[in-house]
């Protein structure tokens, strides 16, 4: 706390950039790398795709 370093316990969404502390590891077909999106995102692309792989759910650590 009080620390002006940048939050490195969060991960951004790979789509629209949002820390998020909860991100989903999916990707859009078979022959597209994993990425990590937010739930947001995740959700789109999951209404959007239908060829939408889920990976797992990555999330943030308690404290250190
Ligand atoms: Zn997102």
């Amino acid at each position: 706390m009080g620390s002006s370093s940048r939050e490195r316990n969060e991960r951004a969404c790979e789509c629209c950039f949002v820390s998020a502390s909860t991100l989903f590891r999916v990707r859009s077909d078979a022959n597209q790398p994993w990425k990590f999106l937010c739930q947001a995102c995740q959700q789109t692309l999951k209404s959007t795709s239908s060829t939408y792989l889920y990976g797992g759910t990555w999330k943030k650590k308690k404290r250190n």
